[in-house]
């Protein structure tokens, strides 16, 4: 009509079309959520403005919903959606140009990015939002009309450098975004977007969680054959996170995390909390019943999504959890992230460190609620994910204190149970204060062991520990509760020192090593090859030698698990 009126984008607009479209996204199917995304803000915004605006109590808000419409006849895929929809004024300014500040800084940088993952992480912490259209369409026709307006807009460009807007009159309150798709091109990470179920797993993939419904009409085939096209709800609506914890069931909470986790059992605990302040957000997280089987190969994946603002953003995010809590599954909803915030970003956000450091307080935190309050419950927790939580103690220093309060242990106490630490300590002898342990492959070999001869005698307790990590942790972690963790097969362990009573004289000391003077040098040097040092032990109660690592070597279990590791 005689009101079209022809602009043309801002120039830093135009560069970002120009990037979008030469795809600077490998994943393409992103442009939906972007889409579905925006229409379910307006949708918010009707609703609120609704609520306090006078101008617009008379709006029905009783069936806002996002649709999706396929065209196959038009190749088109339209986005709708009945909110607050936009004027014409407000299409030119939010559309046609974009005001977020430093937008020319980051595209000089973009521009001298080197290669194209660079280009993405920097264009993520931007966001491409409704330009993305352009990744999969080569046109885009856009309707809106404002509520509370008369008179609606059209706007329709081909991304290139100027875009159309005109007056259009009869048009529904709210926003119907057209794609002219593109030919599918798997080559271009460009699906058939015009295929329903395409259009179906890119909904429950990215938006499942979004609270308004997303409806799409289907063709369904009934009991005789006829068919009959009908309206589904794409969506589940279910944002459990965003519930108040006291509103939500523990049935739910298990169908939640097993629809996430794809796990058959409920989780072993669930910890749901929100955070409010500086920087908002929302975390719902599970501790399983049972270790997946490859925990422990070696590109086991975390387990945490992120959300923005109910947006599906990222599965598996590492910078949510640090490595040995990747058995933790549930999703994390953060209110002031780019919705195209990439891995690189958040591994250097120091807001989303903050955020791990919280959930790991939490998570811990709840499963030392579990060991005082579930002690049956939390030592089939320990059994699953024990070993990973030990990783914890050479990997997290932050937590040390609360990890070592979670470690349980074989030891010699009570061959049918494990012990905490404190329990240990507790139990330990007057006059003792370094904790005793022996590490080894299995716990007959450990019990087996010369060294555990004297302890036994006198009566010592000695944790055994038989996972490759414990060899690890123990020479990292300086103490428990002010009491050192010490080897029983290391250095100098000199038993008659804490123990009363038995004392050797100095007189006997001397005429024993007098006994000896000449067979231990003598050994040493023999067996030079093998050993460094031959010394007289007190150590030994029926065996006549053993053999002792020097305090800082390297473990024989050690030495084992680094060759596997091919060090
Ligand atoms: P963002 O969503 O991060 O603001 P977008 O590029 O996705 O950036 O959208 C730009 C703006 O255009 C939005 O902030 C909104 O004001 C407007 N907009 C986009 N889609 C719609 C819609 N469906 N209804 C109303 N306004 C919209
Ligand atoms: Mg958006």
């Amino acid at each position: 009509g005689s009101n079209v009126e022809t602009l043309e984008f801002q120039a830093e607009t135009r560069q970002l079309l120009r990037l979008v479209i030469h795809s600077i996204y490998s994943n393409k199917d992103i442009f939906l959520r972007e889409l579905i995304s925006n229409a379910s803000d307006a949708l918010d915004k009707l609703r609120l403005e609704s609520l306090t605006d006078s101008g617009l109590t008379g709006i029905d808000t009783s069936d806002l919903h996002i649709s999706l419409e396929i065209d196959a006849d038009a190749r088109t895929l339209t986005v709708r959606d009945n909110g607050i929809g936009m004027t014409r004024d407000d299409l030119v300014d939010l559309i046609g140009t974009i005001a977020k500040s430093g937008t020319a800084a980051l595209l000089e940088k973009i521009k001298e990015s080197k290669d194209a993952a660079t280009a993405e992480s920097l264009i993520g912490q931007f966001g491409v939002g409704f330009y993305s259209a352009f990744m999969v369409a080569d046109k885009v026709t856009l309707r809106t009309r404002r509520a509370g307006t008369d008179s609606g807009t059209q706007w329709e460009s081909d991304g290139e450098g100027t875009y159309a807007v005109q007056t259009v009159d009869g048009l529904p309150v709210g926003t119907s975004v057209t794609l002219h798709l593109k030919p599918a091109d798997s080559e271009d990470g460009l699906a058939d977007y015009l295929s329903e179920s395409k259009i179906r797993q890119i909904v429950k993939r990215y938006s499942d969680f979004i609270r308004w419904p997303i409806r799409m009409a289907a063709e369904h085939t009934g009991t005789e054959g006829e068919t009959a096209r009908e309206t589904d709800t794409l969506n589940s609506m279910k944002a459990l996170w965003a519930r108040p914890r006291t509103e939500v069931t523990e049935d739910e909470y298990n169908e939640f995390y097993q629809q996430i986790s794809h796990d058959w059992l409920p989780p072993a605990e669930t910890v749901h909390m929100r955070a409010e302040g500086t920087f908002e957000y929302e975390a719902l997280l599970f501790v399983p019943s049972q270790a997946p089987f490859d925990l422990f190969s070696r590109d086991t994946k975390p387990g945490v999504q992120l959300y923005v603002k109910r947006v599906f953003i990222m599965d598996d995010c590492e910078a949510l959890m640090p490595n040995y809590l990747r058995f933790v599954k549930g999703v994390v909803d953060a209110h002031d992230l780019s919705l195209n915030v990439s891995r690189e970003i958040l591994q250097h956000d120091r807001q989303i460190r903050g955020v791990r450091r919280r959930l790991v307080k939490k998570v811990l935190g709840a499963l030392k609620d579990m060991q005082s309050k579930d002690a049956e419950r939390y030592a089939k927790v320990w059994a699953q994910f024990g070993r990973a939580l030990k990783e914890g103690l050479v990997e997290d220093t932050d937590n040390t204190e609360t990890l070592l309060q979670l470690v349980s242990a074989a030891s010699t106490h009570d061959p049918d149970k494990t012990t905490t630490l404190r329990e240990y300590v507790e139990r330990m002898k007057d006059g003792q204060d370094t904790i005793y342990y022996l590490t080894g492959e299995s716990r007959a070999t450990v019990e087996n062991s010369p060294h555990m001869e004297a302890f036994a005698a006198k009566g010592y307790e000695v944790l055994i520990l038989t996972d490759p990590i414990d060899e690890v942790w123990v020479d990292q972690v300086p103490a428990f509760d002010g009491h050192r963790l010490q080897s029983i097969a290391k250095g100098q362990v000199d038993l008659d020192e804490s123990a009363d009573g038995e004392k050797e004289s100095d007189a006997e000391k001397a005429r024993r090593e007098q006994d000896f003077a000449a067979l231990l040098p003598w050994l040493t040097s023999t067996l030079s090859e093998q050993v460094k040092q031959v010394r007289l032990s007190s150590r030994l109660t029926t065996s006549a030698a053993c053999i002792v690592g020097d305090a800082h070597d390297v473990t024989p279990t050690l030495e084992k698990m680094y060759r596997a590791m091919g060090q």
